[in-house]
């Protein structure tokens, strides 16, 4: 059996909190405990910081070799039990650079206190180390089962703001070597960047008319972990605009993943490229742990279920949302009026899509009904459906967009993160910074690094397409009714 891939994530705010404490003035190494959510996906673990528990008057040692009391581990310890949480055990080595290795004297420490954290919260005990010279984390998960104590290394820790800031653990995830097929794009913004970049696992959902695009043109730049999550066949009246398609795959009723997967495959420049190929629906519970293995989500879907569970899980479980959308506005004779494309990164500190006017609850109620797929209700509601308007040309946009979106998370050229909700106007040509800000009762934003403490909105069904069993129409039924009666009681207050 191959272990679980483990990894830390925090937001950039929590990570300013820790650092304020660990990195001291007087260049002593310091030591404090936070507690962290799990986050538990099909391949990989991540532990999500939250809540910095900060010693209180002598609860810790700092001259000399620091330490904590074991009052202190066993306050932490019982109130994480409380909120169904872990402990974090963090300390600083103020002149260390890159990856810490941990020393016999550190992984004494931690391993000492291993088995009363993992008895008391039933979590294990999670070790972090802070570089103060460069500022990289590095983290460590313990296992104190029976008598042995033992730990396993983290492949990485993410650090989320403007800009998606990753340690890596070089050994667990070696540098890429460089490829001469790559050397216009390692110009553009040199070796560590793309190092950086090329390492993050990325998932596509949707491998439409935008998503397929986006997955090649991310194997093209030596992305080595490119993955596609789609539950759909090619048919021909998606051929103007999937162009990786052939007629053939048509025909055949080819998925949409294969043809990612064979686009991505031969555009791929990383020497050892890895495709993630996912014929699942992230509306289900099995699509949603498959998310939660990446580190960087494009949400290249229309409908409003999936992307409600997208717009959760980049405030949740602290992993970006790249979203796009576009809408076309016609006149009643049918001619064009405008085209407006949206895109915008989903995380912490951003509007969600709910905030952003970008998805209705009414609507992902109506598509929980499974009435997206119902011809007689689309008749009768007259309402426009998600995803019916769309052209190649003009998805190119949305694609170009949510790319430069995602260079600016991860390469932040001249150090700036991404800039915030964009809308462009085809009739204009004007590109806007969309003014919009968190509602004070956004619920996404109150449930950051929550992990698997989240909403249910997946549910347990088969990962077969949606419009496919009886069972899993009855699951929804139940499901939206209940969802639409929330929403009436609601309304009705
Ligand atoms: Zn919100």
């Amino acid at each position: 059996m191959t272990p679980r891939r483990f990894s830390v994530a925090m937001t950039k705010a929590f990570d300013e909190t820790l650092t304020r404490h660990l990195i001291r003035s007087d260049g002593q190494e310091d030591l404090c405990l936070a507690m962290y959510a799990p986050s538990t996906g099909a391949e990989r673990d991540t532990a999500l910081l939250r809540d910095a528990c900060l010693p209180l008057e002598g609860e810790r040692k700092v001259h000399g070799n620091a330490s904590v009391t074991g009052r202190y581990v066993l306050r932490v310890a019982r109130q994480a039990r409380n909120l169904g949480l872990g402990v974090v055990i963090l300390h600083s080595h103020p002149g260390g650079r890159g990856w810490q290795e941990l020393s016999d004297l550190d992984a004494d420490a931690e391993a000492s206190y291993a088995q009363l954290v993992e008895q008391v919260t039933g979590q294990p005990l999670v070790g972090i180390t802070l570089a103060g010279k460069d500022h990289t984390w590095s983290a460590r998960r313990w296992s104190a089962a029976g008598s042995a104590v033992d730990h396993v290394d983290a492949e990485s820790v993410r650090v989320l703001g403007a800009r998606l800031e990753v340690s890596w653990n070089d050994r667990l995830v070696p540098v890429p070597a460089p490829m001469p097929s790559q050397l216009r794009t390692v110009s553009a913004w040199g070796e560590r960047p793309q190092a950086d970049m090329a390492r993050l696992r990325v998932l596509v959902v949707g491998a439409g008319s935008v998503g397929m695009d986006v997955a090649i043109r991310l194997a093209a730049t030596g992305i080595e972990k490119v993955a596609v999550i789609d539950f759909d066949v090619v048919k021909e009246v998606n051929r103007d605009r999937l162009v990786a398609a052939t007629r053939r795959d048509a025909r055949l009723r080819v998925p949409k993943a294969d043809v990612a997967e064979r686009a991505c495959r031969s555009a791929a420049t990383a020497a050892s490229f890895e495709f993630g190929r996912h014929q699942l629906d992230v509306t289900s519970t099995r699509g949603q742990s498959t998310v939660l293995d990446y580190d960087v989500i494009f949400s290249c879907v229309d409908r409003p279920w999936p992307r409600a569970v997208l717009n959760q899980i980049a405030y949740t479980d602290l992993i970006p949302v790249i979203d796009g959308g576009i809408g076309i506005d016609t006149f009643e004779t049918g001619q064009m009026r405008n085209a407006t494309v949206r895109t915008h990164i989903v995380r912490p500190g951003r509007p969600c899509l709910q905030c952003n006017g970008q998805l209705d609850p009414a609507q992902v109620a109506r598509d929980r009904l499974g009435l997206f797929d119902d011809p007689t209700y689309i008749e009768r509601s007259g309402q426009p459906v998600p995803g019916k308007q769309n052209v190649a040309m003009l998805s190119a946009s949305v694609m170009a967009s949510q790319l430069a979106l995602f260079v600016s998370l991860v390469v932040a050229p001249s150090k700036f993160g991404e800039p915030g909700p964009l809308r462009f106007s085809l009739t204009t040509h004007r590109l806007e910074h969309v003014q919009t800000t968190t509602s004070p009762a956004c619920v996404y934003e109150k449930l950051v690094a929550h992990g698997d403490q989240r909403i249910p909105l997946a549910q347990t069904v088969a990962d077969a397409p949606t419009n496919g069993s009886i069972a899993v129409r009855a699951v929804v039924g139940l499901v939206a009714r209940y969802v639409v009666a929330l929403i009436r009681w609601t309304s009705r207050r």
